[in-house]
């Protein structure tokens, strides 16, 4: 060959391809770095290749990661942060701005696009400017400065735009600058030394309440907020990180019913997880009561820190709405809010830990487990990590309009085996953060090979 790009041939794949909306047997061919075909199999030659062995998707996009530099480098470092996204399979990752300092200002940006380029990753690396200066709440940071430096939309993530008031300024500025608010919704008042779910778990636990309704008022105010804003300002786009109760989704569904630009993702671990797990169960979601101890269900000891998370693991029902969401089209997309921690921070009594999930690494084998359990449609699946929150950014990536098998492209996306576990442990994963509670556990889709702009971004070993 004559470039420096790689060459991969996989025969007889299952291929799925969210921008055509197709997925079936197929075969592609990649010769130094460019997608030069897609071949779609039928009649004969495609006998005996399915959807459960090897898949070839569209790299994953991320619009939700916490990549720790500048400032905590302890817990996550951008080129540590960019390894876990490739070994997860996703290619474009967007970074909060919840640094210290705070991505609230172009030169801030700069350095981490300086760790990006030093890391030698080929993953796209995108970032959420601050909406407030140091994300402080109090002053609108320089919304356009930072459009004009190249963020793909705005947040306060880590917290909820506080003041009413400047979330109304920030939704108009933004908005006329064609980029999204992506809010994290929670009214704190209600939170204050919350630690779990307010519900039967946490109550039989001992362990303070987080109530559904400090993120549905949150939401509610967002949504209104929004439509208020769209008169004058008709590009004004919010979205909605993170949400996690049946009610907060059913307000966005309410909201897209009416043609409110309002758009939302859900996290792998609401949808899959629950409070139980606090309790020590570990059952997935849609095999959950809400009462795993007169179930029998417990297996490990109670109030694993790793599980601290904001916000909380809901009750079966929440989480049974979240798939929901994703079924009807209420989520646009799915989001890992990889939140790395150190153990110092995380290794702590339940109600001390510091909030997050270690995430890149096993979003698609929690996502894989919903499809194996028949909740989720692999398709489905595969859009949500990749068209959806594509369309989010609307077209600010690399990839622009072509998160797909686009052929003559330079290559980008994901071969994964779904008919390999693989066991989560803490030196397997690439993230400095080995805060999961999935640690131990045989997640399906084990990921071959990534590869993100025509380039190598992970091999598996054995691959
Ligand atoms: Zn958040």
């Amino acid at each position: 060959m004559s470039g420096s790009g790689p060459d991969l041939e996989i025969s007889r794949a299952w291929l799925v391809d969210p921008a055509a909306g197709r997925e079936g047997p197929g075969e592609i061919v990649v010769i130094d770095g460019i997608l030069e075909t897609v071949t779609w199999l039928d009649g004969g030659d495609a006998d005996g290749v399915g959807p459960d062995g090897v898949v070839v998707a569209p790299g994953f996009v991320d619009l939700h990661v916490h990549l720790r530099e500048p400032g905590n480098e302890d817990a996550e470092t951008v080129a540590s942060g960019l390894a876990a996204a490739a070994h997860g399979g996703f290619t474009t990752v967007c970074a909060m701005p919840n640094t210290t300092p705070a991505l609230d200002e172009p030169g801030v940006l700069a350095g981490v696009r300086a760790a990006a380029e030093a890391s030698g990753s080929p993953v796209e690396l995108l970032a959420i400017g601050a909406v407030s200066l140091g994300r402080g709440g109090e002053q609108l940071a320089a919304l356009g400065e930072l459009a004009d430096a190249g963020v793909v939309g705005f947040s306060d993530d880590g917290a909820p735009v506080r003041s009413a008031s400047i979330l109304r300024s920030a939704l108009a500025y933004a908005g006329a600058l064609g980029l999204p608010i992506v809010e994290h919704a929670e009214e704190q008042s209600l939170t204050d030394g919350a630690e779990a779910n307010d519900g039967f778990v946490a109550t039989v636990l001992g362990l303070r309440g987080w109530p559904a309704a400090a993120e549905e008022m949150a939401v509610a105010r967002d949504i209104a907020i929004l439509g208020d804003v769209l008169r004058d300002l008709p590009s004004a786009r919010l979205h909605l990180t993170h949400l996690s109760t049946a009610g907060s989704l059913d307000l966005v569904r309410r909201a897209k019913a009416t043609g409110l630009p309002v758009t939302c993702d859900v996290t792998p671990h609401h949808l899959a997880l629950t409070d139980e797990w606090i309790a020590g169960a570990r059952r997935w979601a849609w095999d959950a009561s809400g009462d795993p101890w007169s179930d029998d269900a417990i297996t490990s000891s109670p109030y694993d820190p790793s599980l601290r998370v904001n916000p909380p693991l809901r009750a079966p029902d929440d989480a049974a709405a979240c798939l929901a969401a994703l079924l009807d089209g209420t989520a646009d997309a799915i989001a890992t809010d990889h939140a790395p921690h150190t153990e110092v921070d995380k290794v702590v009594e339940f109600g001390q830990a510091v909030n997050g999930i270690s995430g890149l690494e096993t979003a698609l084998g929690v996502v894989l487990a919903a499809v194996d359990a028949g909740r989720l449609p692999l398709l489905r699946a595969i859009e949500a990590l990749t068209t959806g929150p594509a369309s989010v950014l609307g077209g600010r990536s690399r990839r622009a309009g072509s998160v797909g098998l686009v052929e003559g492209a330079p290559a980008d996306l994901v071969v994964f085996d779904r008919s390999e576990r693989w066991t989560v442990t803490a030196d397997g994963l690439a993230s400095r953060g080995k805060n999961t509670p999935l640690l131990g556990m045989a997640l399906p889709g084990r990921v071959l090979v990534t590869l993100a702009a025509g380039r190598i971004a992970y091999v598996a070993p054995e691959a």
